[in-house]
């Protein structure tokens, strides 16, 4: 069981972090520093799989910390560069050969074409494209059938306890767990004092209300979030610029109101 530590912050990687367009996040490295020195845990979260997640976490420098990955089905322990388990995906691809085939030939999963073809469905290099089809915790895939069809396709997966959510491009497949499950157990570990959450969309919600200080990164590419839950009582924090610039200006401006807020020593 590691220590207790001072300070967990959770974040989004794409349009929090990373720039949206360039991938880059640069501007946000005098923030990741700033928490080097405090010495604070770093939880990055996204859709991205296990693998894919390791390169990054190793490229970021916080190898040592979890991180949550498939938007939340499973996490990544700490310096691991795979899962440790795929019996969830198991699971999932498991209750897909028992629904009826009519329905099954209507959902296109990752696990059932080639990297070239998943190449194909989300814009990325073949090469990448492998690294998000090994999955352990979720399946996404694409829906060519009608509604009513969907609907049935859905109930007969839900009798056998996989649930879904519909993004823009992909329907996914998982067990339930979202990025909020993942937060809290993390937290049940590391005990932090103080936690901090940072995320640009509708599926960072859960996460950044539940985090003692909510960050909502602008993202000028979409409507911008509701108000939410915690806002009114001033644990929400919203920066005017998008990504790793808006990132880094509110990881400043967190620390420096932890540090006001401290009880000064006597001595
Ligand atoms: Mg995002």
């Amino acid at each position: 069981m590691p220590d207790p530590c001072h300070l967990l912050v959770f974040t989004d990687l794409d349009g929090t972090l990373i720039d949206h367009d360039t991938y880059d996040w640069a501007a946000a490295k005098p923030g990741l520093n700033a928490l080097n020195a405090l010495s604070a845990g770093i939880i990055l979260a996204s859709s991205k799989t296990a693998a894919e997640m390791a390169i990054l976490r190793e490229k970021i420098g916080v190898a040592q910390w979890p991180a949550i990955v498939e938007n939340g089905a499973g996490f990544l322990p700490p310096f691991n560069t795979t899962c440790p388990s795929a019996a969830d995906y198991e699971t999932i691809r498991s209750a897909l050969d028992r629904v009826t085939p009519d329905l099954r030939q209507l959902f296109t999963g990752f696990g059932d074409v080639t990297a070239a073809q998943v190449a194909d469905m989300t814009g990325l290099l073949v090469r990448d494209a492998a690294l998000a089809q090994m999955r352990c915790f979720s399946e996404p895939g694409q829906w060519s059938g009608t509604v009513p069809q969907k609907n049935a396709f859905l109930a007969a997966l839900a009798e056998q306890g996989v649930r879904s959510q519909q993004g823009g491009r992909f329907l996914t497949l998982s067990l339930g767990r979202n990025k909020v499950d993942q937060m809290r157990s993390i937290i049940d570990t590391y005990q932090p004092r103080h936690t901090i959450a940072l995320g640009d969309a509708p599926n960072d919600i859960a996460m950044l209300e539940h985090a003692d200080i909510g960050i909502v990164v602008a993202n000028p590419a979409r409507p911008p979030l509701p108000p939410l839950k915690t806002e009114a009582a001033g644990r929400i924090i919203r920066t005017k610029e998008a990504g790793p610039v808006g990132w880094n200006w509110a990881i400043h401006t967190v620390i420096d109101r932890l540090e006001k807020n401290r009880t000064p020593t006597h001595g």
